[in-house]
């Protein structure tokens, strides 16, 4: 990774190549940059853009210290347990394999592809989805059909989920695959009642407090718990 240096601290950046006519910057973790540009910009414009955004830069920066970032090339959570994270690069194709404590994960690209690792969170989140639809199905059945639902994952920064009852489709933050899975189940419940009430009218609290009673408590951890993640 490259380095560069601000106001004597040393950042790493990354640079993505894609189609863009501008160049854009962020932050991923405290020290992280990542870069997107398009392919014919120098190594030197670039530095230049880090340099000229150096005071945004230092004080977000500052602000993320105590966060967790939400990818390390040696370990991540998943559904609450710290688990080991082995990598090869340059593989044929993306491939993993988990284990009880690890997870050994060949990325195609020649460096740790964060997509890709989030794509497994989606994955293994959506696994434990189904596991948690088979008492589901029983326990609304008196109330509404979640029969032929279409799960999606995405890594999203202000929502936990969402529903669109017209198409049956509910969309879960992968987020929620680090974290103990209570959490991931709550958010479940409460997509799937979207599919019956569409507001958090009264009749939404019903089914919410017969399906998932503990949710306000669990609400409010979780909220506390996503913010230690810098997303
Ligand atoms: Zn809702």
């Amino acid at each position: 990774m490259n380095k560069i240096r601000l106001d004597n601290k040393t950042f790493y950046y990354q640079v993505f190549y894609k189609n863009n006519k501008n160049m854009y910057l962020r932050l991923s973790g405290h020290d992280k940059l990542v870069i997107t540009c398009n392919r014919r910009v120098s190594s030197k414009e670039i530095e230049t853009f880090i340099a000229k955004n150096s005071e945004r830069i230092l004080k977000h920066s500052e602000s993320l210290k105590n966060k967790l970032p939400l990818y390390r090339e040696n370990q991540m959570e998943l559904f609450g347990r710290e688990i080991q994270i082995l990598y090869s690069i340059n593989e044929k194709k993306n491939h993993y394999e988990l284990t009880s404590d690890s997870v050994r994960i060949g990325f195609k690209k020649d460096h740790f592809d964060t997509h890709y690792l989030e794509q497994i969170c989606g994955e293994l989140m959506l696994e434990k989805v189904s596991e948690m639809m088979i008492p589901l199905k029983e326990h609304t059945k008196s109330f509404f059909s979640v029969d032929n639902v279409i799960f999606k994952s995405q890594l999203m920064s202000s929502r936990f989920g969402s529903c669109i009852p017209e198409k049956r489709t509910i969309k879960l933050n992968s987020l929620l695959a680090r974290l103990p899975e209570k959490y991931l189940e709550t958010i479940l419940i409460h997509e799937l009642i979207h599919l019956k009430v569409f507001d958090h009218q009264q009749e939404f609290y019903l089914y919410m407090d017969e399906l998932s009673p503990n949710y306000k408590q669990l609400k409010k951890e979780l909220v506390a718990l996503s913010r230690k993640y810098v997303i």
